[in-house]
């Protein structure tokens, strides 16, 4: 039926075109066939999972009851006539190399896209499936491997892969602009400098000891806009450093891009609506200053409708791409682990045995001994991290990270980058993880104690994110 409906579309447009076509073409216009043409089309699919399955978000089991709002798999794909890519965020916890490396063959076979130019990231909600990687290892512990998660998981791929079918589908010439926002009060560095000299993870509210914030946060809301024709909005892409934990509970729910998107919905009710998460592994919603509890739907309604407004209130200042070229890369970036000695191995051990037996030891230790296991499962002491850049003439780029990227990274690829707008994408392509800075390691707590990867790693990844973007760069400027 809806592709009866599109075939009925496109030949009306047709005859449209024949019939107006004539009238709307001036005659300075240089021909067809010399203009650059950007096609661009998009497409969602439902990837909730369809009975009760276990939930992603904290170190325990629950079991969702209910969906407050679907979860989604956004696609956006472009096409320049040379080159394709397609851009997909999910409603998801993470992204892991299995339902990558799937959902990219799928694609590859069905839309001839090739894997370096899919970009896959997840907005990190709370309140999504857990994950499961059939062929290599668990990625949580408790309860996943469940037959519901097993289930999800094995159709996972085929679902995310069809919002880019249907982009595809959707394909048609738009015009490109792009813009950056600015939102400064609701995101928050969650480490911080304390009385007693040490650094502080989520602190709490009112905390009397806290001196100030130990990192900084990215106030950029970098968005791109494409156009069917000048006045109508088809579709919109967007980005925000700030970690979605808003909602919590056991009801299914994209958090707060669910209600970016009923925001900009009521403004643009037919334009595709796609956010991405940015780097925000120290970053959240608390402010720590307010006594006010920030939990809940209304609070992500809050702050999705305060983002949609960031968006809008920027409207005006869009500019156009000069050119539409498209251009995309990766690069496998092998960081090493963190390491750990055979003394803190056996206490692992130890704190894992008492965790199989229902005692659960204190927090911290557990998120040490996870991370110690994990590590020990890669016995050559490194992990494969993809860095992938994608743009659009000289001044959009999007680049992707794999894991919770401390936002300082993200802020020195954003400083060094020669295209406008940088937009980046993170728990992108598989995850490692908390990819903290390089002083943040001496520094500890939370982050730096669950880092699969050891120090430097962030480092390294922005060393090729820029490599590629300057490359990117450079090129675009010799079209
Ligand atoms: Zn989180």
């Amino acid at each position: 039926m809806l592709r009866i409906n599109q075939l009925v579309f496109v030949l009306c447009g047709s005859v449209m075109g024949l019939l107006l076509g004539s009238s709307l073409v001036r005659s300075q216009d240089p021909p067809a066939e010399s203009k650059p043409v950007l096609s661009v089309g998009f497409g969602v699919s439902d990837i909730t999972p369809i009975r009760p399955t276990p939930m992603a978000g904290y170190y325990g089991v629950r079991y969702s009851t209910a969906t407050h709002d679907p979860l989604w798999a956004k696609a956006t794909v472009l096409d320049d006539g040379k080159t394709k890519v397609a851009i997909i965020a999910l409603d998801l916890i993470s992204t892991n190399p299995w339902m990558v490396r799937e959902t990219r063959k799928i694609i590859e076979q069905k839309l001839h896209i090739p894997a370096s130019n899919v970009m896959i990231s997840a907005t990190h909600s709370h309140t999504g499936p857990m994950l499961y990687e059939p062929d290599e290892r668990l990625l949580g512990r408790f309860g996943n491997q469940t037959d519901e998660a097993k289930q999800y998981m094995i159709g996972l791929p085929e679902r995310i892969a069809q919002s880019a079918l249907d982009a595809q589908a959707s394909l048609k010439p738009r015009s490109v602009s792009y813009a950056i926002g600015q939102e400064q009060q609701l995101a928050f560095n969650r480490r911080f400098f304390m009385k007693d000299g040490s650094v502080g993870w989520n602190p709490g509210k009112l905390n009397p000891n806290i001196v100030r914030e130990a990192g900084p946060t990215d106030d950029a809301l970098p968005f791109v806009a494409f156009y069917e024709e000048p006045g109508k909005l088809a579709g919109l892409l967007s980005s925000f450093a700030i970690h979605l934990d808003t909602v919590g509970g056991t009801q299914w729910s994209a958090d707060m891009p669910f209600t970016i998107q009923e925001s900009l919905s009521k403004v643009f009710p037919e334009a595709h609506l796609q956010y991405a998460t940015g780097t925000c592994g120290d970053i959240n919603h608390i402010d720590v200053r307010s006594g006010n509890r920030q939990g809940g739907h209304q609070e992500a309604a809050r702050i999705g409708t305060r983002l949609a407004a960031g968006i809008l209130r920027s409207w005006n200042s869009l500019e156009p791409v000069s050119s539409t070229r498209l251009a995309a890369s990766h690069e496998i970036v092998r960081v090493p682990v963190q390491s750990h000695s055979s003394e803190r191995s056996d206490w692992a051990k130890g704190i894992l045995s008492k965790v199989n037996d229902k005692q659960l030891p204190p927090f911290m230790e557990m998120v040490e001994a996870y991370r110690i296991a994990d590590v020990e499962a890669h016995p050559d002491g490194f992990l494969d991290a993809e860095v992938q850049v994608i743009s659009l003439g000289r001044q959009v780029a999007w680049v992707s990270l794999p894991g919770e990227i401390f936002v300082q990274l993200g802020l020195a690829i954003k400083d060094a980058s020669p295209f406008a707008v940088t937009s980046i994408h993170e728990l992108a392509n598989g995850s490692i993880g908390y990819v903290p800075t390089r002083q943040a390691y001496s520094q500890g707590n939370y982050e730096v104690i669950s880092a699969r990867c050891g120090q430097g790693s962030g480092e390294m990844m922005v060393d090729s994110a820029i490599a590629q973007l300057r490359a990117q760069f450079n090129s675009a400027l010799q079209q």
